[in-house]
Formats: structure tokens, sequence, C-alpha cells
């Protein structure tokens, strides 16, 4: 890979800012799921271990008030951090002035510091949304606090902020170096290089609710892959513009053209479902039918049927690169959880292919399902993979100096 990462940097007796992904879920203080906190790990782990001193940075949530900081303040992340590292973590309840500041001239090598949610910068001040809008003098401001940044924020990293994009600018300005963390590292490796140099035959899955959030991967993978497979909700509007009925599935009417256009563009690349598990409401309860091609009025198709999985399984067989987004079906609930569920099954079953997952509910839906351990890479970030599936530079990543 061309960007430097944090093992080509000399982090000895160095200060050295970290943006992690700390956008834990948190209610009332308490967290609810902590595999953010355990992924920024191993470059923490590098930096202690090496004898720098980690200054870590992260957003959490959307600040919008006084009344959102006392929901949405780091404190207990710093306290789990510390469970998680078994070593002390300096929490300082700002993110700019003298406090901060003194606190970081006391670090010692080895020493981490979490400072306050970088949103807290968001309100109360003459500029705006300092963080979320990049305000260049708190990136400089940042930036000055350290002599190396390292960016590992993945799912912020189709965002242009001031405690990314901001710092960055700032420290290669000052002839600082900017780095990007393991998890960036992986990402890049497995997400980007998939997209950019995949091994073929090259399979893409496509699912989930709609079109018109998938046009932009649909376009830009349509050349690369030599098949894709279009499930879920997003499949009914293709159907419909061939012909078929589909009662009242998922439709976008507006689409309709595009998904003509799209079709003829992938010259029988795309596969479409073939037969669908329908039901007559959204409910797990709802009554349900197996139908081959039409699907009768008043009933909607929850999930991709069992000719559609043996299809699609066959398509994947050989497959050397296969890139899912968007689940097969109404996953969320069991009886429509099938189709998703066998084409992850599928995936973890090719031999010598390099499977990787990005979106959000693709992503919670193999964790759901148990699949993920025998999956290449699941992306760690929601918007971030969907942005980097449409091939589109991500600010967080292009802000990193090339080796
Ligand atoms: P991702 O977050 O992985 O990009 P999406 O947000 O596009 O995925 O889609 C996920 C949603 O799509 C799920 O909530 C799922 O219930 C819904 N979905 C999938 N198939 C259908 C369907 N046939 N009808 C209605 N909703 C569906
Ligand atoms: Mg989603």
């Amino acid at each position: 890979m061309t960007k430097l990462t944090v093992s080509d940097l000399d982090v000895k007796d160095k200060k050295v800012l970290i943006r992690v992904d700390f956008n834990v879920p948190i209610k009332n203080g308490v967290i609810g799921d902590d595999n953010r906190i355990v992924a920024a790990l191993p470059t923490i782990k590098y930096i202690v271990s090496h004898g720098g001193k980690a200054i870590l940075l992260s957003h959490l949530g959307r600040i919008k008030s006084e009344e959102d900081k006392k929901e949405l303040t780091l404190k207990p992340i710093a306290e789990r951090l510390s469970e998680l590292l078994k070593q002390k973590v300096t929490f300082v309840p700002t993110n700019e002035g003298t406090e901060l500041e003194t606190a970081i001239s006391k670090m010692s090598d080895g020493d981490v510091l979490l400072m306050e949610n970088t949103r807290f910068q968001d309100i109360d001040n003459d500029f705006g949304k300092r963080e979320s809008k990049n305000d260049p003098k708190l990136g400089e401001y940042w930036a000055s606090l350290g002599d190396l940044y390292v960016n590992d924020a993945f799912g912020t990293a189709h965002r242009n902020h001031a405690s990314n994009v901001g710092i960055a600018t700032a420290m290669k300005k000052n002839g600082k170096k900017v780095a990007a963390g393991f998890l960036i590292e992986k990402e890049i490796k497995f997400l980007g290089n998939a997209i950019a140099n995949p091994v073929h035959p090259f399979v893409t899955i496509l699912g989930g609710a709609k079109v018109s959030d998938k046009i932009g991967v649909i376009t830009n993978l349509i050349p690369k892959s030599d098949h894709i497979l279009i499930g879920g909700g997003m499949a009914y509007t293709f159907l419909a513009a061939q012909g078929y009925s589909i009662g009242k599935s998922l439709f976008e009417a507006d689409k309709v053209d595009l998904a003509k256009k799209l079709l003829k563009e992938a010259d029988g690349k795309i596969v479409l479902p073939v037969d669908h598990v329908a039901a007559d409401s959204f409910s797990n309860d709802a009554k349900r039918e197996i139908v081959s091609d039409n699907i009768p009025d008043g009933e909607m198709g929850l999930d991709i049927g069992p000719k559609t999985i043996e299809l699609f399984k066959k398509t994947l067989q050989g497959a050397k690169t296969v890139v899912w987004n968007g689940p097969m079906g109404a996953f969320e609930m069991s009886n429509f959880a099938e189709g998703t569920l066998e084409i992850g099954r599928t995936l973890a079953d090719l031999p010598d292919a390099t499977t990787i997952v990005g979106g959000g509910d693709s992503t919670a839906a193999v964790k759901k399902l148990g699949i993920a351990p025998k999956l290449t890479h699941i992306s760690t970030g929601g918007g971030a993979s969907l942005e980097y599936l449409e091939g589109k530079t991500l600010p967080g990543i292009a802000c990193i100096s090339d080796k």
C-alpha cells in the first residue's frame, strides 16, 4: 500500500495524536457495545509499547445543545478503554485550552490521554460547527499538540472534519507525518484493493432496501464485476422494470428508468431473483408463501426464494473476489432471514476467495447470523464503506501521507 502507516513511524518519545472512532452506542453513561473501542486497541497498543505518548481524539454522537454534552461525554469511554488496555487513561474534560495542554505536558512515554468529544466544538462559538465543518483554526490547534498524527477512524473517513482532515492538513504544512492506523490500513488493504484490483471472477452481491441508496455502488461496480447478484427490496424495482408484477413489494417508481438503463449497461451481468418469499404484511407472523416470477396483488416479497438461492449459489461458484452489500431480505425477521443466511454460508465456504462485506445492516446481518468469522473482511464503517464501494475518494484517507 502506498499510504504511510503507523508501523512506518518512529514514535519513541513522541506525542502521537490518534484519531480513533469511539462513536459507540451509549445510554446514561453505559456503553452498549464496545466493538469500536476494541477495534482501536492495536494502534494504541503499538504506540504505547513503542514508547510514544498516545493522545486520543474521537467524536461521539451529534452535539446540538448543552444537554447533549451530558449524555455524550467520553468519560465512560476512557474508563472502558483503561480496563481494556489494563493501564491508566487520563481523561481531560475539554479538548482545548490550558487544562488539556498541561495534562499533555505531564505525559510520560507510554501514557494514554483521551480528550473530550471533538464535537463539543460544534456549539458555543463564532464559527458554528468547528469540528464538523472543519474550522481550519481548530485543526491547526489540535495539530500543535503533537509531533505525529495517526488517523484510525475509518467510520468517519468519508467526512471532512477538523479532527481528521483539519489536523492532517496542518500537520503536513508543518512538515509533520500523517499515517494510517492499523484499522484504516486493513480497510484499504481489503475493501480498497478488492475494488481497485479484484482477482476475477469478481462477483458483487447487492441487496438492502432501496435502489436509490445504492446507485453509486452499482454504477461503480458494473464495469468491474463479472456478475452482479441483486436481492433484497431493491430487486423489485428492477423486476418491475422488466415487466413483472411485484404486488406491494418495495418499489421506487422514479427509479424504473434508471433500472432499465443499468440492466442494459450491465449487459447480462445482473442476475435478479427468480422466486420470492412473499407475505401479506411486513411482519414475522405474516402469512407467507413461495412464489415464482410474479408476486400476487396484496403480497410483498420479503426474501429471495429457494430457486434464487440456488441460482445465486451457482453463480458464486469459483468466484475469487466477492463484495457483498445489503441483505437479501428483511433478515431482522427470522422468517425472512433464510436468503441472507444462505448467501452468507455460501461465501463462508468458498475456497480461496476474498470475501468482503460492507454496509451497516449487512455487517449487522453477518454478525447476527454468526458467519462473520468465516469471511475475509467485515468493514467497520457504514457510510464510509458505502462511499468506498462507490469509488469515491474518502477525505480521511486522502489526507494521509504517501510512503
Ligand atoms: P446496508 O446498511 O448494509 O447498506 P441497507 O440499509 O441498504 O443495507 O438495507 C437494509 C434493510 O433492507 C434492512 O433493514 C432490511 O430489512 C431491508 N430489506 C431487505 N430486503 C427487503 C425487502 N425485500 N423488503 C423490505 N425490506 C427489505
Ligand atoms: Mg443501512
